[in-house]
C-alpha cells in the first residue's frame, strides 16, 4: 500500500491527514510541505505576529502530534510534477514518491503587481510565517508604511501596524474598501473607524509607481501624482491559487482545481482542497473558490472520508473572520445576490448585524462585534432554517426560541 500524500501542509493539508486517523485510515499518510516549520495558523499573522517582537508562531498541532497519529510530516520539500497515469510524483532534490491517493492542498500565493519599482527591497506581501518575520524586522526600520490593497489582509496589517505607531496609507483602487465581500454599510462603518485612529485612506487611487534610494523603497506615487513617504510598501491586491502542478498533469482547472462534491478533481483518484480548489457551492450554486480556515478545514474533513469510500456531499455552512483593529468580523453564510437587509444592533456602539435576504431566504449573517448572532446565524443555516425578517427584528431571543 503506497498510501496517501498530501501536498501541502497549511490548514487543509494538515487537517486532511489528521481526518485520515480520526476516520480510520490506515495506511501510510505522507504530508509534504515546501516551507521548513511545523505547519502553523496563518490567521494570527497580520493581526497580532507583526507587531509584537516575541511573538512565537502558532503551531496547527505539536509536533508530537505527527509522530503520534503515524504521520509522515516531510518540510522543505517541494512535490515538482505529478504523473497521475502512474501515481508518482517527482520530489524536490530527485527521487519519486508512489500514491494510492493524492490530495493537493497546495493553497494559494499572492498576487503580483507589475509596477515601476517593485523589485525594491522594502516590497513585500503576506502569506508566509516567513513574510510575516520580513514585515516585522521592516517595520522596525520603517516608520510609513503604504498598504496597496483595502481588503481583509491589507485592512488587518493597517490595523495592526498602526497600533504599533507607524503612519499608515491604504491605497485601494476601486472606490469602497472590501471589495463586494460585505455590505457598503459596513465597509464604510470599517473605514471610519480605521481612519478615526489615523489610518490614511485613499479609495480610487491607484499606485502609479514606486521610488527607492539606495535599492530601498522610499515612496509611493499615487495615481494623482502624491508621494507617499514608504520605507515599507505591503501589496495586499489578492491571491492567485496554486494550480501549476495540477495543470500539468492535465487536471482540469477553472479558477482553481475543480473538484466534485467529494472534493475529487477530473482524476478521481487525486483531489483537491482548501485555498486552490473551485467547485459549485451547494448553498448558492454558483461556482466558487473560497479562501478560508473553514473552508479549508471542512473540505479537509471530506477529503478523508471520500477515501475511505463514503460519498457524502459537501454542505458545510461557509464562514469567515476578520480582526481589524476593534472589530470583530463575522461572517456566515454567502451573501451575494441579496435584495434586502434587516439591520440588528447599534453603529455607534461599534456593535451591530446585517441580515441579507434574498426574497423570504436568509443568505447570510455580517456581524461586527456581534458574536452571538454570528454563532446563532451558523447553527440557522446549518439547520436550513431561514426566519423571517419579522423575526431577525424581535432580536436574538425570539429567534433561539423559533430554532429550538
Ligand atoms: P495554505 O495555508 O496556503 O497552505 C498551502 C501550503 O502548500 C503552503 O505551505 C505552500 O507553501 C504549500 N505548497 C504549495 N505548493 C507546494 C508544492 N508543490 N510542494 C509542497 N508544498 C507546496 N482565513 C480566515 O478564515 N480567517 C482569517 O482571519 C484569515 N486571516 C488570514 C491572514 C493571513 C495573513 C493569511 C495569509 C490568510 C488568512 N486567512 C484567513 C486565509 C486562510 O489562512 C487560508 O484560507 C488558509 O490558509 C487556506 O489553507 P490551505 O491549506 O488551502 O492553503
Amino acid at each position: 500500500k503506497n498510501g496517501v500524500v498530501i501536498v501541502g501542509a497549511g490548514h487543509a493539508g494538515v487537517q486532511a491527514a489528521a481526518s485520515l486517523r480520526e476516520e480510520g485510515y490506515d495506511g501510510p499518510v505522507i504530508l509534504i510541505g515546501d516551507e521548513s516549520e511545523l505547519p502553523y495558523h496563518k490567521p494570527p499573522l497580520s493581526k497580532t505576529f507583526i507587531k509584537d517582537p516575541i511573538a512565537k508562531p502558532q503551531p496547527l498541532r505539536g509536533e508530537a502530534f505527527y509522530s503520534g497519529s503515524a504521520i509522515d510530516y516531510r518540510p522543505g520539500v517541494r512535490i515538482e510534477a505529478i504523473d497521475a497515469g502512474a501515481r508518482r510524483l517527482d520530489v524536490s532534490g530527485g527521487g519519486s514518491l508512489a500514491f494510492d491517493h493524492l490530495v493537493l492542498a497546495t493553497g494559494a500565493r499572492p498576487r503580483l503587481l507589475k509596477l515601476q519599482g517593485s523589485e525594491l527591497s522594502g516590497v513585500v506581501s503576506l502569506r508566509s510565517l516567513a513574510d510575516a518575520r520580513l514585515i516585522r524586522e521592516l517595520s522596525d526600520q520603517s516608520e510609513d508604511v503604504v498598504i496597496l490593497g483595502g481588503g481583509f489582509i491589507g485592512l488587518e496589517i493597517a490595523a495592526t501596524l498602526r497600533a504599533a505607531g507607524r503612519n499608515v496609507t491604504v491605497v485601494e483602487a476601486v472606490d469602497r474598501l472590501l471589495g463586494r465581500a460585505v455590505a457598503p454599510v459596513i465597509a464604510s462603518h470599517v473605514r471610519q473607524r480605521l481612519e478615526a485612529i489615523g489610518v490614511r485612506i485613499l479609495t480610487g487611487t491607484t499606485v502609479a509607481g514606486l521610488e527607492g534610494e539606495g535599492g530601498r523603497v522610499s515612496a509611493a506615487i499615487t495615481s494623482g501624482g502624491e508621494r507617499l513617504p514608504a520605507q515599507m510598501v505591503i501589496i495586499g491586491i489578492g491571491v492567485v491559487p496554486n494550480v501549476e502542478l495540477a495543470e500539468a498533469a492535465g487536471i482540469a482547472i477553472a479558477n482553481g482545481i475543480r473538484v466534485d462534491q467529494q472534493m475529487r478533481s477530473s482524476v478521481p483518484d487525486i483531489l483537491a482542497i482548501g485555498d486552490a480548489a473551485s467547485y459549485r457551492h451547494w448553498f448558492t450554486g454558483a461556482d466558487v473558490r473560497l479562501e478560508s480556515v473553514q473552508n479549508a478545514t471542512d473540505q479537509a474533513r471530506l477529503a478523508a472520508r471520500t477515501i475511505l469510500g463514503h460519498a457524502d456531499a459537501y454542505s458545510a455552512v461557509p464562514w469567515f473572520w476578520s480582526d481589524i483593529g476593534d472589530m470583530k468580523l463575522q461572517m456566515v453564510g454567502l451573501t451575494s445576490g441579496g435584495d434586502s437587509h434587516v439591520v440588528l444592533g447599534d453603529l455607534a456602539e461599534n456593535k451591530f448585524s446585517i441580515y441579507h435576504y434574498a426574497g423570504s431566504r436568509l443568505l447570510g449573517i455580517e456581524s461586527v462585534n456581534r458574536p452571538g448572532d454570528h454563532m446563532l446565524g451558523r447553527k440557522m443555516l446549518g439547520a436550513g432554517f431561514s426566519p423571517t425578517p419579522q423575526a431577525v427584528a424581535g432580536g436574538p431571543d425570539a429567534l433561539k426560541a423559533a430554532l429550538a
